[in-house]
């Protein structure tokens, strides 16, 4: 045994003392902003962010529709960051939140095509602490197109799917990969009494998680499991990296009919079942617009993708996965009339992972907003998906996809 001679404690013990010190003031403390103002000057509108401490925010416009993204550092948010914001003047309304890791992110909706007149910064003044001033006027579509786009140095970031840590693949487990719906700076849909979707979709897809893992057959990877936003593409490229056997994105909706209630299930098809349905797709896959990401091309080719047989194949498995969570749901919970529908989707188009998004219910319904925010209704419905997932995989292990598959070639 080694002894350490008394004034070698002491050494330990400061450089101890030291490291926590310096760890807790070398991290930075996070921009908090307090408020964010828009006020209408007639000839220009002025958007004015109260922030803690300086802070130098990039900021690009993008076309259709027209939009300000302002890109900061990781901030504190002190007003509720979950809802989108009205505006005046040129400024339709506003969203905040965080974008990814390291990165928040505020997006403008403009009326019309406006160009960045003015920006500045004040430092506290006036009783008003450090602030960050955009104005905005009023310009001709050409002129905003002309400098609209994303900033040349994020293009490469933007391009990159950010993947989170995956676990290599278990021997003998099925890797089922939960897509909890919008986040970060995208609500997505807003309740009667105010529940947020990207809330909702993240409790259930925890509770699903736990449920899953339990049962010590899957191994489960999470496309978010914290208020960050990812692009619908890169949700599907990480069930894709973790070598996904199966994916379930979960959502709710809401609708104009107050009356209307109950779960669906959608998967993936060039043609939509019905309109609604086909509503529904162009409102989800509408995230990326929401959250100011330049769409990818491959986005818009899922009909090309579509033509793939390994696509059919795919979708077949799909459709039968979607076919056994409904009478299980069933017991569960109430189900919307024609339960299961098909759309495009971009969120399902992994051509080599089957893939279901369920709108679990209605934020626009009285009982199904209360349902969803209820921990034991959806610890009911994780139960309800979980014994679907077992069913769906003994399915496919005693061949019912490949009789299925063939009597679809046939
Ligand atoms: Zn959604």
């Amino acid at each position: 045994m080694v002894r350490l001679a008394p004034h070698c404690w002491i050494f330990a013990l400061a450089v101890l003392l030291w490291g926590a010190v310096g760890q807790g003031t070398g991290h930075a403390e996070n921009l908090k902003i307090s408020s964010i103002r828009v006020h209408n000057h007639g000839d220009y509108t002025r958007f004015v962010l109260d922030m803690s401490q300086p802070a130098k925010p990039s900021i690009f416009t993008l076309a259709d529709p027209y939009r300000v993204v302002i890109d900061l550092p990781d901030v504190d948010w002190a007003e509720d960051a979950n809802s989108g914001k009205e505006g005046e003047g040129l400024v339709a309304g506003y969203r905040f939140g965080h974008f990814r890791p390291g990165n928040s992110r505020i997006v403008i909706d403009m009326t019309r095509p406006g160009k960045i007149a003015k920006v500045f910064a004040l430092p506290p003044g006036d009783g008003k602490g450090h602030r960050f001033v955009i104005d905005l006027e009023t310009t001709s579509r050409d002129a905003f197109l002309a400098s609209a786009g994303w900033p040349k140095d994020q293009k490469v970031v933007a391009a990159q799917p950010r993947t989170p840590i995956i676990e290599p693949r278990k021997k003998g487990k099925y890797v089922v990969v939960i897509d909890p719906g919008h986040g970060g700076v995208d609500p997505g849909a807003t309740g009667r009494t105010g529940l947020i979707e990207k809330n909702v979709s993240l409790s259930v897809a925890k509770e699903l998680r736990n449920k899953l893992e339990k049962t010590g057959r899957y191994d489960v990877v999470m496309t978010r499991d914290k208020d960050v936003f990812y692009s619908l593409d890169d949700r599907v490229e990480i069930a894709r990296k973790a070598g996904a056997d199966l994916f379930i994105s979960l959502h709710a909706d809401t609708i104009k009919d107050p009356q209307i209630s109950g779960l669906s299930v959608y998967t993936l098809s060039e043609k939509a079942s019905d309109k609604a349905a086909a509503e529904l797709a162009s409102k989800e896959n509408r995230a990326d617009v929401i959250a100011g990401v330049n769409i990818h091309k491959e986005s818009s080719d899922v009909s090309m993708i579509l033509i793939e047989l390994s696509q059919r194949e795919t979708m077949n498995r799909s459709v039968a996965f979607a076919e056994t969570l409904m009478p299980q749901l069933k017991k569960e919970t109430t189900l919307l009339r024609n339960t299961h529908r098909y759309a495009g989707f971009v969120v399902l188009k992994a051509p080599d992972v089957p893939s279901v998004l369920l709108e679990l219910g209605f934020l626009s319904n009285k009982t199904d907003e209360k349902n969803l925010k209820s921990s034991r209704w959806q610890a009911n419905v994780a139960r309800g998906i979980t014994s679907s997932v077992d069913q769906h995989f003994k399915n496919e292990e005693l061949g019912g996809y490949y009789t299925s598959r063939q009597a679809f070639l046939k």
